[in-house]
């Protein structure tokens, strides 16, 4: 799914998207695609300098930022109702942002705190988003909305229990929006990337840098970088996905299907 080969999507020219968590790693990497393709990228984080510095690098007129704490209804009230004051429409909203945590993979390490605070941004973030995207997308009668969940969403083991939970959750999230939105034409996909070496995943990007950490690739030695997952984002918020909805796309080159653990 190389983007030279969506060269064609003119739709893209014009659409807009909120991009949460799009100040760093997925996100970010998904906001300089989308600008690419001729998209208004809107990004939503807490991150405010990281986020208004990479506006400025990408395209100062085609992209803003908005402090954005997705586990707030009224930042993602404001974020939404932003996007409609400066563009008058929301095409695409990528719910993306999302934490480890800070617990442990052993459960009775796992706080109470920590494990409602990883529910809060990776799966109220979700359904806020949705909720918001809803509000503007249903009178448009149209829109796509994408959620990151995760291959920890098919598979247990590979993360602490709350993220696990979290994405599970997030899929089952999805699954009813897609139900109900769809009335409306409005499509609601997942990504379920495998481990992506982006800030979120230090610990691993460590050992991989100190040769200690194999990632798994059946695909010609490839490993996971953003762009893959920034790529089929592209394709759930186009037109090219116009009768896809419903999915959880796992973006794993075959890992869940094979292992049961990482290798
Ligand atoms: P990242 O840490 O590089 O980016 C996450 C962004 O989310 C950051 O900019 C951060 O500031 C923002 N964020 C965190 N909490 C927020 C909040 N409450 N409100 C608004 N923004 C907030 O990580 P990433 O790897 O790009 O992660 C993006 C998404 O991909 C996450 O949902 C993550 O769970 C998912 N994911 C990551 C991997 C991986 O291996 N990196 C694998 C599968 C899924």
């Amino acid at each position: 799914m190389g983007s030279s080969q969506y060269s064609h999507l003119k739709q893209e020219e014009g659409k807009v998207a909120l991009i949460t968590g799009g100040a760093s790693g997925i996100g970010a990497t998904t906001a300089r695609l989308f600008l690419k393709h001729g998209a208004k990228v809107v990004i939503a984080d807490m991150q405010d300098e990281l986020g208004h510095s990479l506006c400025k690098e990408l395209d100062p007129q085609s992209t803003t930022f908005v402090h954005c704490d997705v586990s707030k209804e009224t930042d993602v009230e404001n974020a939404v109702n932003h996007v409609i004051s400066m563009y008058g429409k929301l095409d695409i909203m990528y719910n993306n942002a999302g934490i480890p945590g800070e617990s442990q993979y052993n459960i009775l390490d796992n706080t109470q705190a920590d494990f409602e605070q990883v529910i809060r941004v990776n799966l109220v973030g979700a359904f806020l988003g949705t909720k918001h995207a809803a509000r503007v997308m249903i009178p448009a009668r149209k829109g796509s909305i994408i959620n990151t969940a995760s291959v920890c969403s098919i598979m247990g083991g590979l993360a602490p229990p709350a993220y696990t939970s979290s994405k599970h959750a997030v899929v089952g999230l999805m699954k009813n929006a897609a139900v109900e939105l769809g009335h409306f034409g409005i499509r609601v996909n997942c990504v379920s990337p495998y481990l992506v070496l982006t800030p979120m995943a230090k610990d691993y990007v460590k050992q991989y840098e100190e040769g200690t950490l194999k990632l798994y690739s059946n695909l010609k030695g490839d490993v996971l970088k953003p762009e893959g997952v920034a790529e089929v984002a592209l394709f759930l918020g186009s037109d090219e996905s116009k009768y896809v909805s419903g999915h959880n796309l796992v973006i794993d080159g075959g890992f869940s299907i094979v292992n049961s653990g990482f290798c």
